[in-house]
């Protein structure tokens, strides 16, 4: 048995490299390849996306797993072993439902499409991006249907995303948020110049950004050794292996916090990919266990951590030191309050954390239009603008700010944007657990200490990487299913104590 469960490690590595080396040069796309590299990239990303779906679809592959079913039933259910069996048999299965010329077919278009994005988003002219959108759109139809219907055409795409979670569930559990935060932004609208956050806006010099950037994220646990930090259009973070995390972010020279908190939020991502098991290196569980986890973790570093007194009692007057003609004449409880303001705002990744809820279910209703060919895609601009009014009271000015902003639609990344909202509220259930767990944590942030919470992090949560499914994954952290409760109990007590609502 042993020898038969080390030529499923074998073959499992060598799906997971070509998984890695597809990681890699997407990060390279995104980051260094100059334009003209774009053409012949899709093409390679089709190739190894082809090559990996192959071999993880593969019969013998099938006839290996069912021949290790004895001895993963022999296993512990929590052992390594028994945890690659399982997931490999999982993913063996979904593999075999989708032609690897479909696979190749979304990589290649996805590729393409998120060149033509990035010229469409420059211009802000979302007609450049339709033929793509639509492409990538038809992909998705056939993608779902080689599948068994579901109760809902979304949950095929949801579950690449966020394994096992329904669309009907998702719409609850955004139902239950809604009912607390549209007063509570309300309320706050009523105060809307309790806050005045003109400090974020001025002359930050890019090169200062970063330095301030690299400070605070080697605090969080960056080092050169095993992470890189570069530039991109639209942040994200991406590994190669869990020593080896390239985290990426944006500089506006004139706002602070795309750059700010961008950082911290892609340094949460990395943190959870690089807290994985080292035993589980090159095996399809070494990765997070759901973007709804892993949102939990960037979502928590950038605003648990990152939007909190204790922190900026550490590194306020490092930033004062880095920018003095922007904050050396502000107080530290200004700029607190500035970086938690809430204002509708039409950019999502720099909505403060009330709004950019909104930002989310706005995304997740189209998307499901889409899917179920209620909303024609030539007709999307219209329809996100007008739910931008109803939901922020926003007018969108042009598409670049609008329904162009995102990198996901070009990435083939329909049923993704929900987990963005799962995490917020994951983030606080975690928390919770982990005040409890180090009651003295915020006394250790003002002291610059973040050492504490990211190893609880990484013994709670990273170190399982996929082993367990998400719902297991979260209960095993804090003891039970998805709830809004902490979030919302963390957004009222803290906004209604910056706004004077309590
Ligand atoms: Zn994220």
């Amino acid at each position: 048995m042993n020898e038969k469960f080390a030529e499923l490690k074998t073959r499992l590595a060598e799906i997971h490299d070509i998984d890695k080396i597809h990681w890699v040069l997407n990060w390279d796309q995104r980051t260094m390849m100059p334009h003209g590299g774009a053409a012949v990239r899709a093409e390679q990303l089709a190739t190894l996306e082809k090559l990996r779906y192959e071999k993880f679809g593969a019969d013998d592959l099938g006839r290996l797993l069912d021949d290790l079913r004895p001895y993963e039933e022999s296993l512990p259910y929590d052992s390594d072993e028994a945890g690659l069996i399982r997931v490999a048999r999982r993913d063996h299965a979904k593999a075999r439902r989708v032609p690897p010329e479909l696979r190749a077919a979304m990589a290649r278009t996805a590729s393409v499409a998120s060149e033509a994005w990035i010229e469409a988003r420059k211009q802000s002219d979302y007609s450049l991006f339709l033929p793509h959108l639509q492409k990538n759109v038809e992909l998705k139809h056939k993608y779902v249907e080689c599948f068994d219907d579901a109760d809902h055409v979304y949950d095929i795409l949801l579950d690449d995303f966020e394994p096992g979670m329904k669309t009907a569930e998702v719409r609850a559990v955004f139902d239950d948020l809604k009912k607390d935060l549209v007063p509570l932004i309300a309320a706050i609208a009523q105060k809307s110049d309790a806050v005045d956050d003109s400090c974020l806006h001025g002359q930050f010099p890019v090169d200062r950004q970063r330095e301030f950037c690299l400070a605070v994220i080697k605090r969080f646990g960056f080092n050169a050794n095993s992470w890189r930090l570069d530039p991109t259009v639209h942040p994200f973070a991406s590994n190669s292996c869990t020593t080896d995390i390239r985290i990426t972010t944006r500089y506006h020279q004139d706002f602070i916090n795309a750059a700010l908190f961008g950082t911290m939020h892609e340094c949460g991502h990395g943190l959870y990919e690089n807290g994985v098991s080292p035993a589980l290196e090159r095996t399809p569980l070494c990765r997070g266990a759901s973007l709804g986890l892993h949102e939990s973790q960037s979502r928590m570093w950038e605003n648990l951590v990152g939007r909190s007194r204790p922190f900026w009692r550490y590194f306020f007057p490092k930033l004062q030191a880095a920018f003095p003609s922007q904050f050396g004449g502000v107080s530290m409880e200004t700029f607190y309050r500035a970086i938690n303001k809430v204002q509708p705002s039409l950019i999502r990744v720099e909505a403060d954390e009330a709004t950019y809820n909104l930002h989310i279910i706005l995304r997740f209703e189209l998307e499901q239009e889409i899917m179920e060919g209620k909303l024609a895609l030539r007709d999307l601009p219209e329809a996100w603008n007008a739910r931008m009014k109803s939901y922020l009271g926003l007018d969108v000015p042009d598409d670049a700010q609008g329904v162009l902003q995102d990198i996901h639609w070009s990435s083939g990344m329909l049923g993704y944007f929900p987990t963005y909202s799962l995490g917020n509220i994951i983030s606080c259930q975690i928390w919770e657990k982990a005040l409890a767990a180090m009651p003295d944590l915020y006394d250790q942030f003002e002291r610059g200490e973040f050492m504490a919470l990211r190893e609880w992090l990484r013994e709670a949560l990273h170190k399982h990487g996929r082993k367990f499914t998400p719902t297991e994954t979260l209960a095993k952290v804090v003891g039970g299913p998805i709830s809004v409760k902490p979030y919302v109990n963390y957004l009222q007590s803290k906004l209604g104590d910056i706004y004077g609502l309590n």
